[in-house]
């Protein structure tokens, strides 16, 4: 079976070559500028595989290493002696090596049968650096330099309403954070805080990036979306937070409570000021003497579909009030098995064919997801079949997906 998988994971990196080399060719043909052939092609690898976009591209990059300048590693990944995991680190290794260098690399690590019997991750990334190394000893500069360019911050969801903030950063700027709030930990409890280091920590943390002098003081943009029944009688319906995902009920209302139940109003700052509501949008505003501005926004659901409704625009660009309508129904960008957050609206029909600024006519997507369907012979279509919002992607090679927008609170599950 290991075999296999092996042999299938090889047959995927050259199915994915030719593809590329055949759409390049077309685009090519079809007199599109250099810069801008092959596009669309990790889009279309990622429907197929059922993957994200952004993990269709790294598919793409390996299998074009592989089947271009790897060759004695993907005849080893086709044989089944390296599985597709050690494949990728032999790819990733030798990422900032010259091809005739990674070529070199290649055959001296996976040219030999024998030598790749009973190597693990950590000896075969053993192996390769001392090769690369020896081979260029500036490879390991070059590296870092790439490594510094793909600094990120990602927030991703943890267990019990809670998340994990995470920066990729380079060591120095990274070692300087941690121990900037150690310190101040460490002064803190001298002088007598109860509160734990890590609690310190992470408190400082919140405070220092949003400038806010107490961590359990953030604003929170209510982009809580939940039933009446969950709001006001206590239902257990889930409600959906907007770059979360799905939270508890009762969470959700203490949440609600906690907002608008805080001391020390009157130093609202623009941030946390709430977006002036559209003529469209009925919103609710709920204001204590002592508490910053909660509002309750209504969405309205279609009792029986669990659709919003949609709310209309003679205009291209689509106003705010539409815009968080949009977020709230896709809740994450629409291409099949992205989840990106969204960052754009899109006219599923464009505006300069006819496509209204109606809900109806839009589609929440992520920047990539949007460049990649303005590539030739995409077609994006709503179904109009009653019930929740779908859209059809056709790709350039005929291949139909669907996209339904995820079922709200309150709406029945079908
Ligand atoms: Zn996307």
């Amino acid at each position: 079976m290991e075999e296999l998988k092996a042999a299938a994971a090889a047959a995927q990196v050259r199915v994915a070559a030719a593809f590329d080399a055949s759409v390049r060719a077309a685009h090519a043909r079809a007199g599109i500028p250099e810069g801008q052939q092959g596009r669309g092609v990790a889009a279309q690898i990622a429907l197929a595989r059922r993957e994200s976009p952004a993990r269709g591209g790294r598919i793409l990059g390996f299998s074009k290493a592989l089947a271009h300048e790897m060759p004695c590693t993907l005849r080893a990944l086709s044989e089944g002696r390296l599985n597709e995991w050690r494949a990728t680190l032999l790819v990733r290794e030798t990422a900032c090596l010259s091809v005739s260098d990674r070529r070199l690399v290649d055959r001296e690590v996976a040219g030999d049968p024998a030598g790749l019997e009973g190597l693990g991750d950590g000896r075969l990334i053993g192996r390769i650096r001392k090769l690369t190394y020896r081979i260029d000893q500036e490879a390991l500069v070059r590296r870092a330099a790439k490594a510094e360019a793909d600094r990120y911050v990602s927030c991703r969801p943890a267990p019990d309403t809670m998340t994990y903030l995470t920066g990729l950063l380079p060591v120095a700027q990274g070692v300087a954070v941690f121990a900037a709030l150690s310190r101040e930990a460490d002064s803190l409890r001298a002088r007598g805080d109860e509160r734990g280091r890590g609690q310190i920590m992470a408190d400082t943390m919140v405070e220092r990036i949003t400038g806010l002098a107490q961590a359990d003081r953030v604003p929170l943009e209510v982009q809580l979306v939940m039933t009446d029944r969950t709001l006001l009688a206590g239902s257990n319906e889930p409600a959906y937070l907007s770059g979360y995902g799905v939270v508890p009920a009762k969470w959700a209302r203490d949440a609600v409570r906690n907002a608008g139940s805080r001391s020390g109003g009157g130093e609202m700052t623009e941030k946390e000021r709430p977006h002036k509501a559209g003529h469209d949008e009925p919103a609710t505003r709920r204001r204590s003497s002592a508490a910053p501005d909660l509002w309750l926004r209504r969405l309205y659901t279609a009792p029986t579909s669990g659709e919003l409704i949609g709310l209309d625009s003679k205009a291209r660009f689509v106003p705010e009030s539409l815009a968080r309508f949009i977020s709230a129904r896709d809740q994450t960008c629409r291409t099949p098995w992205c989840n990106a957050p969204i960052r754009h609206r899109d006219h599923i029909r464009p505006h300069r064919t006819g496509g209204s600024t109606h809900a109806g006519n839009l589609q929440g997507l992520c920047v990539a997801c949007n460049q990649a369907k303005e590539a030739p012979g995409w077609r994006t279509e709503k179904t109009e079949k009653p019930g929740r919002h779908t859209v059809v992607i056709t790709t350039p090679t005929g291949h139909t997906y669907q996209s339904t927008a995820p079922p709200l609170p309150g709406a029945r599950a079908f």
